[in-house]
């Protein structure tokens, strides 16, 4: 009887301890969200409930997001680019070490897309009207974009290390094909340093996922149909624990006598992109390298992206005007995170 009465204790010792557990292994949601970069944000982040301090998290994210901001808004006249910008010296100059690491990657993006990404366009993109200035809805005139094309190019600045110089007094540099995706992995890289490792972060498209939902199940992103006026599901995708990057021009450009200017420049033509890929969607393990190359992709137009993504071994998911409405085209690489 007494070890019968012992064997009930540790059954129900045992049972305590799993109950406690499971308490305390909990998983709660939360959910944040705000605007930064001239868009919005969001995160969802699934922890124990004593790690979803909300005003904690949403202060300090706040915080990092106007860091970003502050060193690399080409809109903030006092940003730490926009200084740069303004500075005509071809004295070499220090960066902190986030935007030295940005301009880092951009160059090397730059370099292995021969181009396509090209953080010098800020000229030619300011002249277009997408820059912090606005829109002036008109295409420029032959003479002043031939002005400004002489100040582009990857040749017209050098980084070494965290100093970088201007061959150009007046080159300018634009970071915001690259700065959102720098943005959501430093989000993301603060979430795991607190202990939360189940999270989506989203800034205006751009996103890094880890982990799984509350429910134990992946997370599922759409991509959507690259149409202005509505928005409907093109394809849903599970990307693991990865970034994944949009960039199309089915929302920011403008429009003269029924054609579209998007805000993206082809830097061999000065002029706004003129091709039949709507919508390039990229998987990377940085959102930030996925966010330049989706750039870089679009740039180039479907048959080149297409073969440079098969070349490179990309994830890449790229969406084509037909006819008939819309092709699709994607690589090996991107194949297992359909569903
Ligand atoms: P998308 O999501 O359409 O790729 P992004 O916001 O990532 O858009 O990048 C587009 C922005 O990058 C433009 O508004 C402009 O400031 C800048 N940009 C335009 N063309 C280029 C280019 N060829 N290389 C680098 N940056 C560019
Ligand atoms: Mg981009």
């Amino acid at each position: 009887m007494n070890k019968m009465l012992s064997k009930i204790w540790l059954a129900l010792i045992a049972l305590a301890f799993f109950v406690s557990c499971s308490q305390q292994n909990a998983q709660q949601t939360l959910t944040l969200q705000g605007r930064t970069m001239g868009t919005t944000y969001h995160l969802t982040l699934i922890a124990q409930s004593e790690l979803l301090e909300q005003s904690k998290i949403q202060s300090e994210v706040d915080a990092i997001l106007e860091d970003v901001n502050d060193k690399m808004s080409t809109y903030r006249p006092n940003s730490e680019l926009s200084l740069l910008n303004q500075n005509l010296s071809t004295d070499p100059v220090g960066l902190s070490a986030d935007t030295a690491k940005v301009i880092g990657q951009a160059i090397e993006l730059g370099e292995l897309t021969q181009g396509a990404l090209d953080i010098t366009v800020g000229p030619l993109v300011n002249l277009w009207g997408f820059g912090p200035d606005g829109r002036p809805n008109k295409v420029p005139s032959f003479e002043k974009i031939e002005q400004v094309k002489t100040h582009v190019g990857l040749d017209k600045i050098q980084l070494d290390g965290s100093l970088i110089r201007k061959a150009d007094p007046k080159v300018y540099i634009d970071l915001s094909s690259i700065a959102k995706g720098f943005g959501v992995d430093q989000v993301a890289d603060y979430l795991e340093s607190i202990g939360i490792n189940n999270y989506l972060v989203e800034i205006g498209g751009e996103m890094r996922l880890n982990g799984q939902k509350a429910d134990g199940s992946q997370w599922r992103i759409a991509i959507e149909k690259p149409v202005s006026f509505d928005r409907a599901v093109q394809q849903v995708i599970e990307p693991g624990d990865a970034a994944l990057a949009t960039s199309g021009d089915y929302r920011n450009y403008f429009e003269q006598d029924g054609v579209r200017f998007s805000h993206t420049i082809d830097p061999t033509t000065f002029k706004p992109i003129n091709h039949k890929l709507v919508s390039v969607s990229v998987i990377a393990p940085s959102c930030m390298e996925a966010d330049g190359l989706a750039t870089a992709l679009n740039v180039m137009g479907p048959e080149k992206a297409f073969d440079f993504a098969k070349k490179h071994d990309l994830a890449v998911y790229l969406v084509v005007k037909s006819d008939s409405g819309f092709d699709v085209l994607f690589t090996e690489q991107f194949k297992p995170y359909m569903k």
